[in-house]
């Protein structure tokens, strides 16, 4: 673990900043300050069948007027794809990645076949079809890279809000994909990747987003990269009881003004637990804030 904090905001431009993501936004940067570190923000367009550059523009500029604004120059993981290309290479060399050539539609039959389909609101596991030591492609042409996860069992971590964690990724998720049949990167390798390659040290991040951690600390090992602590923070919820999302209709976060914004800092602060601030500048009351993040 580096000595220095090296906090992080990664959002996916695939819409404007809302009132949760500003929830995760707000506590990685109060973390950030409250241990005198930096705060990085590092925009996740590698899904670009979802994101748009416009939102991520929009995102830092929103963040700009909440007060928050990146220690570094910001990384577009679209700019990044030889470093993950590295990483496949270095896990398929080590055995651990392979190609897999088995459609959506095959990969539901041969859990059929296996008694091993998902119950419902479960993930499909991969039955391994497409491993080399099953026979590899078996002459079909490759869709995606997956990670074997044999190795990776039990994984066990440590969130600084939740306590402690674990998850049998083998059984929980299976072989998960690295790359996908569209050729687009997966999530799971370009977070791992790129918070190494920028020294992160503490992940402060939605808690929708805990159930990834086993999958990442599993690349981490894999790639012999260190490993960062976690803190996962509460999430909004839209009136229906839903993760307040874009996907559920969330309205964009409106701070064309400093007041408005200070009033969307306000009600991120309550979630996070912080008292309501009295002041009527941004820079006070996150001043204040950090004050009473570093304070528990
Ligand atoms: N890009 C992800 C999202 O917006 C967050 C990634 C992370 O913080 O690890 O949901």
């Amino acid at each position: 673990m580096a000595s220095v904090y090296r906090g992080r905001f990664a959002p996916s431009p695939t819409g404007p900043l809302h009132a949760g993501s500003l929830v995760a936004a707000l506590a990685s940067w109060l973390d950030a300050r409250a241990h005198s570190g930096l705060w990085l923000v590092r925009i996740e367009d590698v899904d670009t069948t979802r994101c748009d550059p416009v939102w991520g523009h929009r995102l830092l500029a929103q963040l700009a007027a909440c007060g928050m604004v990146s220690d570094e120059p910001v990384i577009w993981q679209n700019q990044r794809s030889a470093a993950y290309e590295a990483a496949l290479t270095q896990l398929t060399r080590l055995g651990l990645a392979y190609p897999c050539g088995c459609s959506r539609r095959e990969i539901e039959v041969a859990l059929q076949v296996l008694g091993m389909e998902p119950e419902r609101g479960q993930v499909a596991v991969y039955p391994g079809t497409c491993r080399p030591d099953q026979g590899g492609l078996k002459d079909r042409p490759a869709r995606a890279w997956r990670l074997d996860v044999r190795p990776y069992t039990e994984v066990y971590w440590h969130d600084r809000r939740l306590g402690a964690q674990s998850q049998n990724v083998a059984q929980a998720v299976g072989d998960f994909v690295l790359k996908r049949a569209d050729g687009l990167w997966a999530y799971q390798l370009a977070v791992v990747v790129d918070d190494a390659a920028q020294g992160i040290t503490d992940v402060v991040r939605g808690e929708d987003l805990a159930d990834n951690t086993p999958r990442q600390r599993v690349l981490q090992a894999a790639l012999g990269l260190p490993s960062v602590r976690y803190l996962h923070t509460p999430l909004v919820l839209a009136a229906n009881g839903d993760k307040l999302s874009k996907h559920s209709g969330a309205p964009a976060l409106i701070c064309d003004s400093p007041a408005q914004a200070l009033s969307a800092l306000q009600q991120a602060a309550q979630v996070l637990a912080l008292p309501p601030s009295q002041t009527s500048t941004i820079g006070e009351a996150l001043a204040q804030w950090v004050q009473a993040w570093g304070a528990r």
